[in-house]
């Protein structure tokens, strides 16, 4: 077999897989993890409608669109965290690591809980 077929088959399952990795997060799915923080999820700030998807583990190292992945923040907190990991931005800006993630997996257990059929 010529190793050309192959690679070849391999990159088309890449982009398959990168396709679905961006539709992971449903509308329903951002609404409820808003309602949820109801505000920016890394300094509490008020949601005026402008809060971003911000992916706690960024795509660029990896990260998803999911609803274990995603939180809300405000532009202000998404500019700076930037391409950073987590622990380090929040270790920088001197934030309660522990209360984000027990309030975190908090949100995220209840999403699932009462997740409806149909997206
Ligand atoms: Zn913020």
């Amino acid at each position: 077999m010529p190793s050309r077929t192959r690679s070849a088959r391999y990159s088309r399952r890449r982009a398959k897989r990168k396709a679905q990795v961006v539709n992971d997060l449903t509308a329903a799915e951002w609404t409820a993890l808003r309602e949820a923080w109801g505000g920016c999820a890394y300094c509490g700030g008020a949601d005026d409608g402008a809060l971003q998807k911000d992916c706690m583990l960024p795509i660029s190292r990896g990260g998803r669109y999911t609803v274990e992945n995603v939180v809300p923040a405000c532009r202000s907190c998404n500019a700076s965290k930037c391409n950073l990991e987590l622990t380090v931005w929040m270790r920088r800006k001197k934030r309660d690591e522990r209360e984000f993630w027990t309030r975190q997996v908090a949100i995220t257990r209840s999403l699932a809980a009462t997740e409806p059929a149909e997206g």
